[in-house]
């Protein structure tokens, strides 16, 4: 594309991916709206893990998965849940997510989200520090704890793909684990410590610092929802919302779970499936581990955050709109009182959102094939709130004819 000069554009969906979306696009000296339904950062970007891992580039489906699930929907404690009535609508995109994993795709996909989530550091430094929020990102380590060197070589496949990353992966013995976290029960053999990853301790409080920038910075925000749009012959013209019509020039879907509604008006019927995660967030936990920790074989996270332990996980299917079924929840902080033996878990609170996923775990970002004006950014998956940096950086740079930071075909909304 070349060099178009500023553009008119607008943004739908303030969460992580939106508003840095925005940032970068105002940045770019651009006049950028951005509108948002609820508040900026209200949806899946309040209650994530906080995981900010540029070596992140294991696919959530991967080869043998079909195996496991069996046994995953059996345990009460299991990664994976599914609520039957919602089974035979999920089926297609359960399809595609276990094709997905095939040995010879994997590599292919993991290629693509070092790309999207390598440079995550180096993209988001710019809006943290023109944000004021530096300090809300550690880049202290994350530990992935195995209770059995068993376990450790069945993860053999992602411990590969992250060392192709060349990301530094550490192995600690039972020992070093004790002496770097000794808030966890002695129950660990080995781990893997990624010293260059790290996380955000506030995933809300970021979002919002990234939409008051936005605004400080000349950007327009809109409290709306956007139901519709009104075509012309190259493309949408209005957009449709609950407070009337709005003119649009250029568009950015930024939807995340929800992006499906407007996607498929434009003709564009991506497999958008919402993973519900849980969290919990104790307050006052005492004693806790001090970077984030993965313990694999329960596949749940425990995150230090401003506000106190954040432990979360789980993937449900029932889509977007069952009730939350706080359960999930429970069980997570069970978990975690079993691995951090001083946990205090008096006062916390419990969170359901819902993880965008294709089944190919990457996002859509990219240029409408159908339509000059539209553009799209959503279906971040897992791992969102570290590929939101990235998204908006080569998003801006597309919207505004540069040279692009990384190959956007992976990426593209007609793949499936
Ligand atoms: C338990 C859990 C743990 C996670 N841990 C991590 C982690 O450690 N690291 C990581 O990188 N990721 C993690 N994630 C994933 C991450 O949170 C998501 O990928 C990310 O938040 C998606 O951001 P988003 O901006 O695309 O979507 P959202 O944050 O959901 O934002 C989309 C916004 O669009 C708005 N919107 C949608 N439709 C409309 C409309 N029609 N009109 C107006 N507004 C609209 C919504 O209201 C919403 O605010 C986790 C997720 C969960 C559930």
């Amino acid at each position: 594309m070349a060099n178009t000069g500023p553009r008119n554009v607008t943004v739908i969906g303030a969460g992580v991916v939106g508003t840095a979306t925005a940032n970068y696009l105002l940045r770019e000296g651009h006049k950028v709206t951005l509108i948002e339904r609820d508040e900026p950062g209200k949806a899946t970007s309040f209650g994530n893990l906080g995981g900010i891992s540029p070596g992140s580039v294991v696919p959530v489906a991967t080869p043998g998965m079909l195996k496991q699930i069996p046994k995953w929907l059996l345990d009460p404690e299991g990664p994976l849940f599914v609520r039957w009535y919602y089974l035979p609508q999920v089926m297609p995109w359960l399809i595609k997510f276990l094709m997905a994993g095939q040995r010879d795709r994997v590599y292919g996909i993991s290629k693509a989200l070092s790309a999207l989530n390598g440079p995550t550091f180096e993209a988001y430094q710019p809006l943290l520090k023109a944000a004021g929020v530096e300090h809300l990102f550690h880049r202290t380590g994350q530990l992935f704890l195995y209770q059995s060197d068993e376990s450790r070589k069945k993860d053999a496949l992602g411990i590969e793909l992250r060392t192709m990353t060349g990301q530094r992966c550490d192995v600690l013995n039972r020992d070093e684990i004790r002496q770097l976290e000794p808030a966890l029960a002695p129950v660990f053999e080995s781990a893997i410590l990624m010293p260059d990853h790290g996380h955000c301790k506030n995933p809300f409080g970021l979002v919002q610092a990234l939409a008051q920038h936005f605004t400080r910075s000349g950007g327009t925000y809109l409290n709306r929802e956007v139901r519709g749009f009104e075509m012309g012959p190259n493309g949408p013209t209005k957009l449709r919302t609950d407070q009337g019509d709005l003119p649009v020039e250029d568009l950015v879907i930024a939807g995340g779970a929800w992006s499906n509604a407007l996607t498929k008006q434009l003709g564009h019927n991506v497999p958008l499936e919402s993973h519900r995660g849980y969290h919990v967030t104790v307050e006052d936990p005492g004693i806790v581990p001090r970077i984030m920790c993965f313990p694999v074989e329960h596949k749940f996270a425990i995150t230090p955050m401003e506000m106190g332990l954040r432990i979360g996980g789980t993937v449900e299917l029932a889509g977007l709109d069952a009730e939350p079924n706080y359960e999930r929840a429970r069980v997570l902080l069970r978990m975690g009182q079993r691995l951090i033996p001083g946990l205090k878990a008096d006062k916390f609170t419990e969170w359901m959102g819902h993880r965008p996923c294709h089944p190919d775990s990457l996002p859509v970002i990219g240029a409408s094939p159908r339509w000059k004006n539209v553009f799209f950014a959503f279906g971040h998956g897992h791992q969102g709130l570290l590929g939101a940096s990235q998204t908006g950086k080569v998003l801006s740079e597309l919207m505004s004819g540069k040279p692009l930071s990384m190959d956007l075909a992976p990426f593209r909304v007609d793949r499936f």
